[in-house]
């Protein structure tokens, strides 16, 4: 298979599922309950549970259609969230179907409740921050990036939009791709302090994965931190999602290895001349060259 050495390596990770998790049903369930207090200032109890519940349902509806279930109310809900996207389909070009904004939004509308907009804003603020304080680094992980560390290598996060949209009086939901971008920055600086002490994070705002154009904005930036051209040949992305993180990079971008990160996977397979599926990202090192 396609060897590359330690020193000629380029890194660019994914983070979620890849590095961390945050869709455990404890953290879930710590968002949720994040959601709940800060409704609590304007609805009841009764109220605030009910749309507590619907969101976590949301949720999990849409990330089992992710996982590849596509059941007719996974469909249904992506009506639904797309409806309240009409404008950012227009002059992005496509929706952002994560938006918990929207999520909540949804919620609301089943239960016959209105959510003003600034409380909907805090409201998923406060829900981000409790993601972000309660995500969990992925076993091995530390270890991994101390040996990066050691061979004097840089860590990039490739990443996806938190989708961060506001209500509008019309009822249609608008987005700054800047201010998105700021705010996922800012969530992220943390896990510099557990673990992960990367160089920068490219996020999918507004030109998500997998798309070509936030994975070649990745790699630009890449050669601007390190002042010089690099061989795609030489870059390395490591991805839990084959379709959102590898396909580009290997298909389109030429990138010579893809590590797919499979949770509870005990044995490490070689799929083919510049793919590894692997379980412990320690057992990349075995497949570099030392010199
Ligand atoms: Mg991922």
């Amino acid at each position: 298979m396609h060897q590359i050495s330690w020193e000629d390596s380029i890194w660019f990770f994914d983070i979620d599922d890849t590095l961390i998790t945050t869709t455990t049903s404890e953290i879930t369930l710590l968002g949720s309950n994040a959601v709940k207090d800060m409704l609590l200032k304007q609805f009841s109890e009764k109220d605030a549970e009910k749309l507590r519940k619907d969101f976590v349902n949301i949720f999990n509806i849409l990330l089992a259609g992710h996982r590849g279930n596509h059941t007719p109310e996974y469909q249904n809900l992506i009506n639904k969230i797309d409806a309240y996207q009409v404008d950012i389909k227009n002059e992005f070009g496509a929706t952002k179907r994560w938006s918990r904004e929207i999520f909540l939004k949804i919620a609301a509308d089943k239960n016959n409740l209105q959510i003003p907009s600034d409380l909907l804003n805090k409201t998923i603020n406060y829900y981000w921050k409790s993601i972000s304080e309660n995500a969990v680094v992925l076993p091995h992980v530390k270890e991994f990036m101390d040996l990066l560390i050691k061979h004097n290598k840089r860590i990039y996060l490739v990443t996806g939009s938190d989708a961060r949209l506001v209500l509008k009086d019309n009822n249609q939901f608008s987005y700054n791709p800047i201010s998105s971008e700021q705010f996922k920055q800012s969530r992220l600086l943390p896990l510099k302090n557990k673990g992960i002490p990367y160089t920068f994070a490219c996020i999918g705002d507004p030109i998500d994965k997998p798309h070509k154009v936030l994975f070649q904005k990745a790699f630009q930036m890449a050669q601007k931190d390190l002042g010089h051209k690099i061989n795609p040949k030489s870059a390395i992305i490591v991805g839990d999602s084959y379709s959102a993180d590898l396909a580009t990079p290997l298909e389109q971008l030429s990138f010579g290895l893809g590590i797919l990160y499979k949770n509870g996977l005990k044995k490490t397979e070689v799929i083919s001349d510049n793919q590894i599926n692997l379980g412990n990202l320690l057992d990349i090192t075995q497949f570099l060259k030392t010199q």
